[in-house]
């Protein structure tokens, strides 16, 4: 990953549906929806990073709900989950990896390159 300009990523929206999913918009306009299991399956915490890392999932259940969600300054969220964890802190950066990475599920046209 060469991406260096991540530094200056930023949210202007961020809504957290404890059932469902995470939805962000960037402050370029692109947005995106993050379902909850597939979320906490990409916990960025140095647990569940050495998990993956190892092959392992971080997050073994078919579903999982917010318990709470709190803002911290302006480049990251941190979540607490219905499983008890609540270590990982989701920075405006690596949501933006994860978005990014999903880019092959829009619609061509969409994406602005
Ligand atoms: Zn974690």
């Amino acid at each position: 990953m060469s991406d260096e300009h991540s530094a200056q990523v930023q949210v202007t929206e961020i809504e957290v549906d404890r059932e469902q999913a995470v939805t962000v918009v960037f402050d370029d306009g692109l947005g995106a929806r993050f379902d909850l299991v597939q979320l906490r399956q990409m916990c960025p915490c140095a647990g569940c990073h050495g998990a993956r890392e190892q092959g392992r999932a971080a997050f073994n259940g078919e579903s999982i709900t917010v318990i709470d969600a709190e803002l911290h300054g302006n480049w990251a969220i941190s979540i607490r989950w219905s499983d008890g964890h609540d270590t990982g802190m989701f920075a405006w950066t690596y949501l933006r990896a994860l978005a990014e990475a999903a880019h092959h599920d829009i619609e061509p046209g969409t994406v602005p390159d």
